[in-house]
């Protein structure tokens, strides 16, 4: 790479004409340090000063420009100040351009029969249309008529440093912006195969629009220079996970090589055989653990598919290796199932299961932390994992369950308790939100991707229906029917971001609809706010068909498997995303009986609502679902919100830039192998900066 890219990139701000140090301060905290931060300042919006629009021919809400002359002027003083300029075109029709602040040298300079050319949002007043604090200029004479030929950029209000100063910081940056041959980070041979603009070009296409561009071409992605740009971020991104993972690859880990005679007492145990696709995931898992470095695998399974044997077994190789492994799960609930279910199947086979987790009182956790300090092989539990009272003596596989609940960097930090000198823990990653493979590669490029592709055998379809609210009483009659032939049933109450206390109240009375209208039926419920030791009862008696309705929060949205259960009630179905809706409904459809699924909604729907409902009723299939999420929601509830929050895109946006994936991979490829030096050049440009500019 020329050193000459990296200077003039990198020169800072007081290059430019007004910035002084107050002014570089407040960019500065924006992350905005240095010419190449203002490059990639995009415009935020375009003003279309193309064309000149007749005053006959407004429209509400609309922004346009006017060419008109000062009609009248009023100075309003009652209340506020207020200047109300009438103006008038060859249509004869009247606007008022209003402003509430203005100078009195300003106010001057609206003589009448003054051409002038506003810009503004044309808005209902109390006199006709109107624009509030429209930008204007007077104009001459002969200028009349003649318009820009481009679309006018604009740029954000940073706190301090106004839109028009940063448009004019952004322009006096791009005058300094050197020849491509410095700029260019894609060698020669790549960009023949893209058919995008070169770097600057697109820079200076999408600040200064060429002629004819249209708003809507920027603002949909589909303009060249804006997809080049989008492209370059995602490589930027997905190199640089590419390289942290190289880092972390090329650690030692103590290599992990047990023969199958080791597996063989559990095996014997489980009461199923485990489906291809766990045996293959199996080995896929094995093949990593004999390198001497780290695993670092995610494990893709849709609901159901039989996971948590495969950690099971992941568990067991590293622990017949003399290791601890750990699992921690997003919530109490399941974390304890977990504990459960890993003490029925190791306990017998002779190997101890730790459980930990937030609610214990500081007493009850004496014990258990000694017992991990100890060497204990398996612990299982939640956050509480990570905190720094928590000491292992050989952590040497750590097992992230339903990871899409966690951020990145709580995952790292439960490795970073196993990480030593001589080596580093393995990670097994447990996903359940099917994501389409081209995300998969852009969101986990520093992971190795295994996918369980297969549900264990005799399941059968869930019936989906959609019923109203209105028909609830018809709903609690089919209830009764269910509880008649020994079904037991989920009912879900859901409410989105309220607090745990509003949630155990709706469920609450919840529950004594149900309860009162299943005379004779055992109902239980279950809510955040329920004591730890209460809800692991109530879960046993669920469990132990003890209890044969559960009403319950969204608590039991991820993981809970109680295969006798076969009918899930879902209250608001509306308000819930395809992905939560998917999770909740796959707590059902794990026995070999027929399960039902019944999604109340309150209407009228919404037309996103009612397609959510529709994929729904039409496919159980986690893939299709997923890529309908993608589609109707972008890619921040598929791969959480906290993630996509880490990650921060100046530019790229998942959903809209997917189909740039698969040539990201591409070019990605081409440059860590022929190419080294400029992808850590595309890191730098990208990365580093939109870290800072996170950090802000
Ligand atoms: P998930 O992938 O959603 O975490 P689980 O691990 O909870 O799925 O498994 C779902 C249910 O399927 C559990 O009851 C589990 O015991 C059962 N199961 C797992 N693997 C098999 C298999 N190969 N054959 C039959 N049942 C299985
Ligand atoms: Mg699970």
């Amino acid at each position: 790479m020329k050193p000459e890219f990296g200077e003039s990139a990198r020169k800072p701000l007081d290059v430019l004409r007004g910035v002084g140090p107050a002014t570089a301060a407040k960019l500065r905290e924006r992350g905005i340090e240095s010419l190449q931060d203002l490059w990639l300042q995009l415009p935020t919006g375009f003003e279309d000063r193309t064309r000149i629009a007749r005053l006959d021919d407004l429209q509400l809400g609309q922004s346009a420009q006017v060419e008109v002359r000062v009609a009248a002027v009023e100075r309003g003083f009652r209340f506020r100040p207020m200047l109300k300029v009438l103006v008038e075109d060859d249509s004869l029709r009247q606007l008022s351009l209003r402003f509430f602040h203005y100078s009195a040298s300003q106010a001057a300079q609206f003589l009448p029969g003054r051409l002038l050319r506003a810009y503004g949002q044309v808005r209902l007043g109390g006199t006709g249309y109107e624009m509030v604090h429209p930008s204007y200029r007077f104009i001459a004479e002969e200028k009349a008529g003649i318009c820009r030929d481009r679309l006018d950029p604009v740029y954000p209000n940073i706190d301090g440093v106004g839109t028009a100063t940063l448009g004019k910081l952004v322009r006096q940056a791009l005058q300094l912006l050197p020849p491509e041959s410095e700029l260019e980070l894609i060698p020669e041979a790549l960009l023949a195969d893209l058919d995008l603009p070169r770097f600057g070009a697109a820079l200076q296409a999408i600040h200064a629009p060429d002629p004819g561009t249209t708003l809507a071409q920027l603002q949909s992605g589909r303009h060249p220079a804006m997809r080049r740009l989008a492209l370059e971020e995602l490589l930027a991104h997905h190199l640089s996970l590419r390289k942290k993972r190289l880092a972390l690859k090329s650690k030692p880990a103590r290599p992990v090589d047990v023969p199958d005679s080791a597996f063989a007492p559990f095996l014997a145990r489980l009461p199923f055989a485990l489906t291809g696709a766990q045996r293959r995931v199996v080995e896929d898992i094995r093949a990593d653990l004999r390198t001497g470095h780290p695993m670092l695998r995610l494990v893709q399974g849709d609901v159901g598919s039989g996971k948590t044997a495969v950690a099971a077994l992941a568990a067991l190789a590293v622990i017949a290796g003399g290791g601890q492994a750990a699992l921690m799960a997003p919530t109490e609930l399941l974390a304890e199932q977990h504990a459960r279910t890993f003490r029925d199947w190791f306990e017998p086979l002779g190997i101890e299961v730790v459980f930990l987790a937030g609610k214990l009182t500081a007493a009850q956790r004496r014990e258990p932390l000694k017992r991990i300090a100890a060497g204990a092989p398996m612990v299982v539990g939640t956050h509480a994992l990570m905190q720094d009272t928590v000491a292992f003596s050989n952590l040497e596989l750590v097992m992230v369950d339903e990871q899409h609940r966690f951020g990145v960097g709580q995952r790292l930090s439960l490795r970073d308790k196993g990480e030593s000198e001589e080596s580093s823990p393995h990670q097994l990653i447990l996903t359940a939100t099917p994501i389409p493979r081209t995300l998969a590669m852009s969101a986990y490029a520093d992971l190795d991707v295994s996918v369980i592709d297969e549900l264990p055998p005799g399941r059968t379809p869930v019936q989906t229906v959609a019923l109203a609210n209105s028909r609830r009483d018809e709903v609690i009659a089919r209830i009764r029917d269910y509880c008649r032939q020994g079904h037991q049933v989920y009912w879900v109450c859901t409410l989105i971001e309220e607090s745990d206390e509003i949630q155990a109240q709706s469920a609450q009375a919840a529950f004594e609809t149900v309860a009162a209208g299943l005379p004779g039926v055992s109902v239980a419920l279950l809510h955040g706010k329920v004591a730890p030791a209460e809800k692991s009862r109530i879960m046993r008696a669920f469990k132990d068909n003890v209890v044969q309705v559960l009403v319950a929060t969204t608590v039991i949205e991820v993981g809970v498997d109680v295969p006798n259960a076969s009918v899930m009630v879902i209250e608001n179905a509306e308000r819930l995303g395809l992905a939560q809706l998917h999770q909740l409904r796959g707590r059902v459809g794990r026995g070999a009986t027929a399960s039902h699924c019944l999604l109340l909604y309150q209407a009228p729907l919404s037309a996103m609502a009612r397609e959510r409902i529709e994929v729904m009723r039409q496919t159980d299939d986690g893939f299709l679902i997923a890529e309908k999420d993608l589609a109707l929601r972008g890619p921040g509830e598929l791969l959480g919100t906290r993630q996509t929050g880490d990650v921060g895109y100046r530019i790229a946006d998942l959903g809209r830039d997917a189909a740039l994936l698969p040539e990201v991979l591409h070019v990605a490829n081409r440059l860590l192998a022929e190419y080294p030096e400029r992808a850590d050049a595309v890191v730098a440009r990208w990365v580093g900066a939109a870290a800072r500019y996170a950090h802000a």
